[in-house]
């Protein structure tokens, strides 16, 4: 029998979902407000409703046999009426806990793993005492709705701190500012049944907050790293019975590594799967959803993926005509493009950061 996947959201990491499942000659069907949502070209359905609309949302769930998540802010009263009736195959824990900063760190370091010190901020005297404990610079942060470095501030001195209290409208949390070497991020599918795969980590450059580059292997990363942050990510799914596909980001800083968040969805710095390994995030969780075998994804060689926004479409529609091997481009065809908004992206396989240097950097707008 034919299945229906449900995708909760439908912008890129939807419409990569639904690639993998029709690849696999299964269906999907999405919900977003966008009428012009990029799922919704790949999908069999498209329901153009809110992310609060519970009819809609009963909707979606009915009309599929297992329903999944892209989009991480879903009322968490109404994922919980779902959660009841229907098939939501990794359950709804893992996403509201990513919902808020302030309980993910707190789960992090319940689970073992390493956190940048944060503390739970609720007015500008509490602002005031840990800005001081932790010292300047430090990082505010409102615990809800972050992303991409929206909903933060880093305060730099004493003098910032009044500046910064305009945030506290809303609940916060405040971390120390860490001097890390690099970031990086681990993505694995998997639950305590059926056993976890991961795929292979990379180093990720972020530029103004969003990500730019994901560079795989991470350059400079030890195998110990490597098997440290496997098995610290693993347990951290295990302890807090996740389930499904989940996504890691860290700060690494000398044989440290600190968790900064998570995300219970496939992963901008995941899009090098789809060619770079033999096998992708989105295919691996359109496997876990239909209750397939997981598949231990081996890396085919070096690769760069490189985020495309706004200011990047012209480029990378040129590199597209031009047919380099190895090259995928990805074009998400949202129909409004702007500088910061994330277009599409490409994946350089065969490539690493000194060839992507002398090749490619250059085509790009300089951030
Ligand atoms: P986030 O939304 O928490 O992923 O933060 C966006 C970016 O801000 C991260 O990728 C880091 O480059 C930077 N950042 C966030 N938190 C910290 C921190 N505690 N110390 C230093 N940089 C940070």
């Amino acid at each position: 029998m034919t299945k229906t996947i449900g995708i909760i959201g439908g912008g890129q990491l939807g419409m990569m979902i639904a690639q993998a499942a029709a690849q696999m000659g299964v269906g999907c069907i999405c919900l977003d407000p966008s009428e012009d949502a990029p799922a919704a070209s790949v999908c069999k359905r498209h329901i153009v409703a809110a992310f609060d609309d519970m009819a809609a949302l009963d909707e979606l769930c009915r009309a599929s046999d297992v329903v999944t998540y892209e989009f991480e802010n879903v009322p968490a009263e109404i994922l919980r009426t779902l959660d009841d009736k229907y098939h939501i195959k990794q359950g709804i824990a893992p996403l509201c806990d990513s919902q808020d900063r302030l309980r993910e760190k707190t789960r992090a370091v319940e689970s073992g793993l390493e956190c940048p010190r944060f503390a739970d901020i609720t007015d500008i005297d509490s602002l005031r005492l840990n800005a001081e404990a932790f010292g300047y610079p430090c990082v505010l942060k409102t615990r809800r709705l972050g992303y991409d470095g929206h909903g933060q501030k880093v305060i730099r001195s004493r003098d910032d701190i009044a500046d910064a209290a305009a945030m506290l409208s809303v609940p916060c949390i405040l971390e120390e500012f860490v001097r890390y070497d690099y970031e990086t991020s681990v993505i694995m599918v998997g639950d305590q049944q059926c056993g976890y795969i991961h795929f292979p980590i990379g180093r990720n450059i972020h530029t103004g907050g969003i990500l730019d580059l994901s560079v795989v292997p991470a350059p400079g990363m030890d195998d110990d790293m490597r098997r440290r942050l496997a098995e610290g990510s693993e347990a951290f799914m295990r302890h807090n019975g996740y389930r499904g596909i989940m996504a890691i980001e860290y700060f690494v800083c000398g044989g440290r590594f600190l968790f900064n968040e998570m995300a219970p969805r496939p992963h901008n710095s995941g899009h090098y799967t789809i060619e770079g390994c033999s096998t992708s995030q989105y295919r691996e969780l359109c496997r876990y959803l239909l209750g397939l075998p997981l598949e231990e994804p081996q890396l085919k060689a070096p690769a760069v993926m490189k985020n495309i926004l706004g200011q990047d479409l012209d480029s990378a529609v040129g590199i597209a005509a031009e047919r380099h091997p190895d090259t995928f481009v990805h074009l998400y065809g949202k129909s409004e493009s702007r500088p910061k908004r994330k277009m599409g992206h490409i994946t350089f396989v065969d490539c690493d950061i000194e060839r992507y240097d002398a090749q490619w950097r250059d085509k790009f707008v300089k951030q």
